[in-house]
C-alpha cells in the first residue's frame, strides 16, 4: 500500500468516525475559528486541571466543513487529551511546523502519531488552513484559559 493512500485512509478514518466529538462540560476556555476560504468551522473547548504543571483534561469541539479540518480536530483531541499542556504545546508546535513544511519535513512520528498522516496537505497551500484550524483554535483556548 502507497504511503499517502495509508495517511488518506487515516484522515478519512477520522472523519467518518470522529475521536471525542461534541462539546463537554466543564470547560476552561473555549475559542471559535472559521477557515473562510473553505467554511470550515471549529467550536472548540479545553478543559485543564489546575496544578502548576497542569494537565489537559479533556478537549472537546463541534465544526462542520471539510474531512481534512474535522479529521484534524479528531486527531488533535486524541493526541492532546492527557498530556501535560507543555507536551501539548510541544506536539503542537511540531504539527504546524510539519504543515508549514511545504512538503519538505522529516515529521517525528513518535510525537505526532497519526497527526503524520496530515503531513502532505503541507504541499497544498490551498489546504493548509483546513489542517491548521482546530489546532490555532486549541492554541487560542489554551491561551484564553490561562487568563
Ligand atoms: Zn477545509
Amino acid at each position: 500500500m502507497q504511503l499517502d493512500t495509508l495517511y488518506q485512509e487515516i484522515i478519512l478514518d477520522h472523519y467518518k468516525r470522529p475521536k471525542g466529538r461534541g462539546l463537554r462540560e466543564p470547560y476552561d476556555a473555549e475559542a471559535h475559528h472559521v477557515n473562510p476560504t473553505c467554511g470550515d468551522e471549529i467550536t472548540l473547548r479545553v478543559r485543564l486541571d489546575g496544578g502548576a504543571d497542569p494537565r489537559v483534561v479533556d478537549v472537546s469541539y463541534e465544526g462542520m466543513g471539510c474531512s481534512i479540518s474535522q479529521a484534524a480536530a479528531s486527531v488533535l483531541h486524541e493526541l492532546l487529551r492527557d498530556k501535560s499542556l507543555a507536551e501539548a504545546l510541544t506536539v503542537h508546535d511540531a504539527y504546524t511546523e510539519m504543515i508549514g513544511s511545504r512538503g519538505q519535513g522529516q515529521p517525528d512520528g513518535e510525537l505526532l502519531e497519526d497527526a503524520v498522516a496530515f503531513a502532505g496537505v503541507s504541499k497544498y497551500p490551498g489546504r493548509v488552513k483546513c489542517a491548521l484550524l482546530p489546532w490555532m483554535a486549541f492554541k487560542d483556548a489554551v491561551a484564553r484559559a490561562a487568563d
